[in-house]
């Protein structure tokens, strides 16, 4: 058995993209010169930057923030703190940015940005002092009108609040609209916290009932116990689908009756991981992919299936919560074993567009209701999914290649009606 998830992540995460986007770019018989533009990102930004630690030492630490591509708007996209983070990660996650809001087609251009950094090493005033650092270094690119960054993977509303404070103090006044993500005491918007959630619910159940398939008798496997997965955890649970088996970081819980998922919640807020869970059985990380279930949610990281395991994968749906979790291989392998991939620039894409949502509601300091939200957030995700599912029908390919062709062909539009500058 595997215990850790990065033994199977070895993948260069960039090269996955641009071989992506050149699968999709080849059926569009996409132009060598729009090939060239849209392969590559516009803009790379490293920063090495000092952080005062609490027993007074300076420790050096490095972080990126990269866009994509803003020719159909702003550049959009989280911000990851982790050990693991690396410029063509960096790189990769602004790619999927830009098809991610395409293929929803909101606004925006693709970005990200990460950190170099373990933040459970930190205190509290550590983690705040580099989140405001990070945040000046990055503030040559980011802005309400130029990039607006978003949680990622060890980043959430009180970081955003950070960062949100930490650019209006350098303007004198504030702009809520520079972030999103943030509490709602400073402009947040209802809905934002589990929106990614929502959405991969909500896809599951498209494609769910397109199989004949009722939700509610669906055993459900999740990979990654945190914002994406931990609350797509509690929403399966609540359409009365079994979660059989989850994993955080430290490793897995296995249960075929179905985990307690309320319960589980309470045990890993008191105990920081799943692991140990009482009446649950141990896996690894990596364990969880592989157990007999009908909808498998990777919500952890990237390259987690691959050529290595996909053959043990057991469900009949693959909806991606995490970004880039298959390799190319294990993609080609779960097409012709005929599982249903929710390719992650649509099953996560709704916490984009719920970002969305917060942006133009800052800019109008104007709020919505959470019906309002919902029934927005309803409309976008089926409008992408159904047109997303009905091109791979037509063009018997699978539902990324179909996705990134979706999105492609708006930001080639826009790059093309553009033009070249000068
Ligand atoms: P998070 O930090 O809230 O939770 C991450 C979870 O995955 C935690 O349970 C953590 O223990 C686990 N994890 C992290 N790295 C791991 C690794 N290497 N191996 C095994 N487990 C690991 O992060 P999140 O916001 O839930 O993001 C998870 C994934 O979803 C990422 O790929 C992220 O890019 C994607 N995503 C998140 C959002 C969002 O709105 N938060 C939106 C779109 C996509």
């Amino acid at each position: 058995m595997h215990d850790d998830v990065h033994t199977a992540q070895r993948t260069n995460p960039y090269q996955m993209a641009v071989a992506q986007f050149q699968a999709a770019a080849d059926r569009l018989d996409l132009s060598e010169d729009l090939r060239a533009i849209l392969s590559v990102p516009k803009r790379e930004l490293t920063v090495n930057f000092p952080v005062r630690m609490d027993d007074g030492s300076v420790r050096m630490y490095t972080g990126y923030r990269v866009q994509h591509n803003i020719n159909r708007g702003p550049a959009k996209g989280g911000i990851r703190y982790d050990a693991e983070v690396s410029l063509d990660e960096v790189r990769a996650l602004a790619m999927w940015m830009t098809w991610k809001c395409a293929v929803v087609d909101i606004p925006f251009g693709g970005a990200k940005g990460g950190v170099i950094v373990d933040p459970k090493q930190l205190s509290m005033s550590e983690l705040e002092r580099l989140t405001r650092r990070y945040a000046t270094e990055i503030s040559l690119l980011i802005g309400p009108t130029s990039d607006i960054p978003a949680p990622d993977v060890n980043t959430n509303a009180q970081v955003m609040a950070w960062i949100m404070d930490t650019y209006s103090m350098h303007r004198g006044y504030s702009v809520p609209a520079v972030v999103t993500g943030k509490p709602l005491a400073v402009g947040g918007s209802e809905g934002r916290n589990e929106a990614t959630a929502t959405g991969v619910v909500a896809v599951v159940r498209m494609a769910m009932e397109d199989m004949k398939m009722p939700l509610s008798d669906a055993r459900i496997a999740i990979q990654g116990f945190g914002n994406a997965g931990g609350i797509a955890a509690e929403l399966f649970h609540d359409t009365g689908a079994r979660v059989v088996a989850v994993s955080d970081r430290k490793g897995g819980v296995f249960d075929e009756r179905g985990l307690d998922i309320m319960a589980l919640v309470d045990y890993k807020k008191k105990t920081g991981s799943v692991v140990g869970f009482p009446g649950s059985q141990r896996l690894s990380v990596q364990d969880v992919l592989e157990v007999p279930c009908d909808v498998l949610v990777p919500a952890a990281t990237e390259g987690v299936i691959t050529e290595a395991n996909v053959g043990r994968v057991q469900a009949r749906v693959v909806a991606e919560a995490a970004n880039g979790p298959t390799t190319l291989e294990a993609d080609r392998v779960l097409f012709e074993r005929g599982i249903h991939v929710i390719p992650d620039i649509l099953a996560n894409a709704a916490g984009v567009t719920v970002s969305y949502f917060e942006w133009v509601q800052d800019l109008q300091s104007f709020f919505w209701t959470p019906e309002e939200i919902s029934a927005k957030l309803q409309h976008i995700m089926e409008k992408a999914y159904y047109s997303v599912a009905k091109l791979a029908h037509d063009q018997n390919c699978d539902m990324r290649t179909a996705a990134n062709m979706v999105a492609i062909k708006r930001v080639a539009e826009a790059t093309q009606l553009r033009g070249v500058y000068p």
